[in-house]
C-alpha cells in the first residue's frame, strides 16, 4: 500500500477539536496539546509511525476557509497551494454541528478527504449514538470514529486515508444545496472554469469564494472586467431572490444541510453530561462578580503551592543534594591530585554555575504543573472570557490573554502565539506587553532574592512583581492607545469556551517537560558557557595572571567602569553590573554569575548575597530585574513577529529606562525614608 512514494497528509479541523492530540499519536511527537483554542499557531511536520513513507502536518486550527486571522491563512495557503494527497479532517464529535461546517468547505476542495470523527468516548459516556455509515454516506467521504486521546480507531483511520489518497478517492457529494444559492454557484463555476484550472483550485471552491466576495482568491482569478461584472451581477440577483446578503445566503444553506445530514445520522441527548456539568460549573467560575476573586484566589493559590509548600522546599532539598555532589567531585579531582586551578574551575565555574540554575528546576516544574492543569482543565479558557471586559478596557481582547499566560512562561513561544489575534492592532499591543509578564527565566532570580531577603513573605514577594510586571504593562499598553497605530478597538472576542475536563495525565506531562527540557538545555549551553566565560574573566587579570582577589580581575576592572550606571539604583559594584549584563543573554544567567563571581558554591550564595546587598538594594535589584531589556531569545522573536524597523531595538531601550527609572525611584525613596526613620 503506497510503498515507495512519499504520501502528504494535512491534518485540518476547528480548534480544540483534538487535532495535536491525534497528531502525537500518530507521529509519536510530543506537541504541546491544550484544552484552549490557538494553541498551535505553526504548522508542525511528522511521519505517521509504521508508514514512513506518509508525512503528516499538523495546522492551525480554523473554523472556515475564509481566514481572518495569521495562523487561518497559514492552513489555508498549505491546503489550496501545497493541495496535500489527502486531508484529514479531525471533527469534534461533541460539536458535530460547527465542526461539519469547515467539513464542508474543505470538501469543496476536490481533495481525497477522510472524516476522523473524535471525541467517541465522551459520546459514548453520554449515550449518544451516530450512525456512522449514514454520516459518511450522506457526505460522501469516509468516516471514521476515533477518540484520540483513548488511541481507540487510530489504525483504521491511518489505512483508511491512506487508502484514500493512494486512490485519489475525491469526495463524492459536492453538492449541498438547491435552489437560487446553488443556481448562481453553478452559473459562476462554469464562467471561471478555466481561470481556476489555470491557478489549480477547483472551480467549485473558486465559485464558493467569489459568491463570499472572497477578496485574495478573487484577485488570483484574474478575472477580466466582463466576467466580474457577470460574477456580480449573479450573486446581486441571488440576493435579490432569497432576500438575505451573500456571506450569510452561503451559511444559511451549509447548515441547513448539516442539520438535515445530523437529523437523519446523529442520535444525541438533549444536552450531554460534559456541558450540564460545565454549566454548572461556570455558573460560579464565570459569575459575574465573583470570577475576578475566584480567579486571583486561584492565581495566588498557585504562587503559594509553588514558592510556599512545594517548589521552594524542594529547590532546597536538590540545592543540598548538588553541594554533595560538588563537594564529592571536588575532593575527588584532589586526591588525584589534579592542578587546583583546574579543580576551581570544575568546582567553583561549572558546578556552581549550572548548579545553581539546575536547583530551580522543582520551582518551574510546579509552577507548569499547576499551570498546565488550570489549562487542560478548560479553566484558562475562562479566564479570558471573563478577562475580556476588564482588557477590553485597557484596549485589548480577552484573547491577548493567551499570549499572556504563556509569557509567564516563555516570551518566544508567547509572541507566537500572538499570531491568533486576528487584528494587527491587538497583535502588535499584545506582543508590546509580553515583557512585563515575568518569565520563568526571571524566577529563580526572584527566587533566591525572596529566600536571602524576605524569608517570611516569599508569596507576597512574588505575587508582588508578578502583579507589578502587570501593572506596568497595562500602564504602557494605555499610553500606547495614543499613539495613531493602535487607535481604534480590539476586535471583538469570539472564542469557544471548551467543556471542562479532567485534565489527561499525558498532556499535562508532555507540557510539563517541555518547559524543564527548555530549562536543562539552555542551563547545559547557553548558562554553561556563560559561566565557563565568566568563571574565567573573573579569575584572571589583564595579563593573564590567576588573580588572588577578585577585585583585580578582568571582568571586575570592565564592569567597574560601567557600574557608576547602576549607582543611583542602589546597586552600582561590579558583581551586580556583571550580572546585569550576563542577564541579558539569558536571564537564568543572572544569578549563576553571582554564585561564579562571589566565588562560593551555591550553597554559600544566600549567606555572600546578604554580605553584597542591602535588603533596599535587594529589591531595588528585583525591581531593576523585573523590568529591564528581555534576553536576546525574546528579542529575536519579538523583531520578527514586529517585522522590519527599529522597533524591537526601542522597545528594548525602553524598557531598560523605565527599569533604571522605576528602579532609581524606590531606592532613592526608600533611603529617603530610611533617613528619616533614623
Ligand atoms: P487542537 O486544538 O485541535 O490541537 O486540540 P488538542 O489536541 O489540543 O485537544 C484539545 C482538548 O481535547 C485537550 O484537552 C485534549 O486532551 C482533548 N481531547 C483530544 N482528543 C480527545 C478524545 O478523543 N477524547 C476526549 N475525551 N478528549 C480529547
Ligand atoms: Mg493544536
Amino acid at each position: 500500500m503506497g510503498e515507495g512514494k512519499k504520501l502528504v497528509f494535512a491534518l485540518a479541523g476547528n480548534q480544540n477539536s483534538g487535532k495535536t492530540t491525534l497528531f502525537n499519536q500518530l507521529t509519536g511527537a510530543s506537541r504541546h496539546v491544550g484544552n484552549f483554542p490557538g494553541v498551535t499557531v505553526e504548522r508542525h511536520e511528522g511521519r505517521i509511525k509504521g508508514h514512513e513513507f506518509a508525512e503528516l502536518v499538523d495546522l492551525p486550527g480554523i473554523y472556515s476557509m475564509s481566514p481572518y486571522s495569521g495562523e487561518e491563512i497559514i492552513t489555508r495557503d498549505m491546503l489550496i497551494e501545497e493541495r496535500p494527497d489527502a486531508i484529514i479532517n479531525i471533527v469534534d464529535a461533541m460539536n458535530i454541528e460547527r465542526n461539519l461546517y469547515l467539513t464542508l468547505q474543505l470538501i469543496e476542495l476536490s481533495i481525497p478527504l477522510v472524516v476522523a470523527l473524535n471525541m467517541m468516548d465522551e459520546m459514548r459516556a453520554n449515550g449518544n449514538e451516530v450512525n456512522i455509515r449514514a454520516l459518511s454516506e450522506r457526505l460522501g467521504v469516509p468516516v471514521i470514529p476515533i477518540s484520540a486521546s483513548k488511541n481507540e480507531g487510530l489504525h483504521e483511520l491511518v489505512d483508511t486515508a491512506i487508502d484514500a489518497a493512494d486512490k485519489r478517492l475525491k469526495p463524492a457529494v459536492t453538492d449541498f444545496c438547491a435552489g437560487p444559492v446553488h443556481r448562481c454557484i453553478h452559473s459562476i463555476a462554469h464562467i471561471v472554469e478555466d481561470h481556476a484550472e489555470k491557478i489549480g483550485i477547483p472551480d467549485r471552491f473558486a465559485a464558493t469564494k467569489l459568491v463570499e466576495g472572497d477578496a485574495p482568491i478573487m484577485g488570483k482569478l484574474s478575472l477580466n472586467e466582463n466576467e466580474l461584472e457577470t460574477v456580480k451581477h449573479l450573486v446581486r440577483e441571488m440576493e435579490n431572490e432569497i432576500g438575505t446578503d451573500r456571506e450569510a445566503a452561503l451559511a444559511d444553506m451549509r447548515y441547513r444541510f448539516i442539520e438535515r445530514v445530523i437529523g437523519e445520522t446523529v442520535n444525541k441527548r438533549a444536552r450531554s453530561r460534559e456541558r450540564e456539568r460545565s454549566a454548572a460549573a461556570d455558573l460560579v467560575l464565570t459569575h459575574r462578580v465573583f470570577a475576578l476573586p475566584i480567579f486571583m484566589a486561584i492565581m495566588f493559590g498557585v504562587f503559594w503551592l509553588t514558592f510556599g509548600v512545594v517548589g521552594i522546599p524542594l529547590s532546597d532539598i536538590l540545592g543540598e543534594a548538588i553541594g554533595v555532589f560538588n563537594e564529592a567531585v571536588g575532593g575527588l579531582l584532589e586526591t588525584a591530585g589534579i592542578n587546583p586551578v583546574f579543580r576551581r574551575f570544575v568546582t567553583e565555574g561549572i558546578l556552581t554555575g549550572v548548579g545553581t540554575v539546575v536547583t530551580f528546576i522543582p520551582v518551574i516544574a510546579t509552577l507548569f504543573l499547576l499551570l498546565s492543569l488550570l489549562e487542560d482543565s478548560g479553566y484558562m479558557a475562562r479566564i479570558a472570557f471573563v478577562m475580556d471586559k476588564p482588557l477590553r478596557k485597557i484596549g485589548l481582547s480577552g484573547r491577548s490573554i493567551v499570549p499572556m499566560l504563556l509569557g509567564f512562561g516563555c516570551t518566544v513561544p508567547a509572541a507566537m502565539s500572538a499570531r491568533t489575534l486576528p487584528s494587527e492592532r491587538d497583535r502588535v499591543l499584545s506582543i508590546l506587553l509580553l515583557p512585563f509578564m515575568s518569565c520563568t527565566a526571571k524566577l529563580p532570580i526572584y527566587a533566591l532574592f525572596t529566600a536571602v531577603f524576605f524569608p517570611n513573605h516569599g508569596a507576597a514577594v512574588m505575587t508582588l512583581l508578578y502583579a507589578l510586571g502587570i501593572t506596568i504593562g497595562t500602564v504602557v499598553v494605555l499610553a500606547l492607545k495614543n499613539v495613531p497605530f493602535f487607535r481604534g478597538n480590539p476586535v471583538p472576542f469570539v472564542m469557544e469556551l471548551p467543556n471542562y475536563r479532567l485534565p489527561n495525565a499525558k498532556s499535562v506531562f508532555i507540557l510539563l517537560w517541555e518547559k524543564c527540557e527548555d530549562f536543562l538545555t539552555r542551563a547545559f549551553t547557553v548558562i554553561f558557557a556563560a559561566t565557563v566565560a565568566i568563571w574565567i574573566l573573573s579569575n584572571f587579570d589583564v595579563r593573564l595572571y590567576m588573580v588572588d582577589d577578585y577585585e583585580q580581575s578582568v571582568l571586575a576592572s570592565l564592569s567597574r567602569m560601567l557600574s557608576p550606571i547602576f549607582a543611583p539604583l542602589g546597586f552600582g559594584f561590579w558583581q551586580a553590573t556583571i550580572a546585569v549584563i550576563t542577564g541579558i543573554m539569558a536571564k537564568e544567567a543572572t544569578i549563576s554569575t553571582l554564585a561564579v563571581v562571589s566565588g562560593t558554591t551555591a550553597e554559600e550564595l544566600p549567606a555572600v548575597m546578604s554580605a553584597m546587598f542591602s535588603t533596599l538594594q535587594a529589591f531595588s535589584f528585583l525591581i531593576f530585574v523585573l523590568l529591564y531589556t528581555p534576553c536576546i531569545a525574546a528579542m529575536a522573536t519579538i523583531k520578527r513577529e514586529l517585522g522590519s524597523g527599529p522597533k524591537a531595538l526601542l522597545l528594548a531601550g525602553f524598557q531598560f529606562a523605565l527599569a533604571w527609572l522605576l528602579a532609581c525611584a524606590i531606592y532613592q525613596t526608600g533611603r529617603l525614608l530610611m533617613g528619616m526613620m533614623r
